[in-house]
């Protein structure tokens, strides 16, 4: 399970220290080389046991830029959990 971060990311570091498993990282470290902050799918945990909601959208002041990933086989989903693409908090 995951969330991902969309090219509509302004950099502004205020999602990294709001999640609980640190699978943030900002731009200098994205593995993809894009300058964007990236989600470790294999860290992020949808914030369930954590947070009601992602934290790392909920912080996030850029509409929509935060997304529901693809879902990790065999792991529990986020009740209410959105389809793949859509923003993980509706403003
Ligand atoms: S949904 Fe939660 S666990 Fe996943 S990256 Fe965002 S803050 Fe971290
Ligand atoms: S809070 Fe949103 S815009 Fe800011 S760095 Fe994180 S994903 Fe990017």
């Amino acid at each position: 399970m995951a969330v991902k971060i969309t090219d509509t990311c302004i950099n502004c570091g205020a999602c990294i220290d709001e999640c609980p498993t640190e699978a943030i990282v900002d731009e200098d470290d994205n593995p993809t080389s894009e300058e964007i902050y990236y989600v470790y799918a294999d860290k992020c945990v949808e914030c369930v046991d954590h947070h009601d909601e992602p934290a790392c959208a909920e912080a996030c002041p850029t509409e929509g830029c935060i997304v529901w990933d693809e879902p990790t086989d065999g792991l529990t989903l986020m009740d209410g959990r959105g389809e793949v693409g859509e923003p993980c908090i509706e403003d």
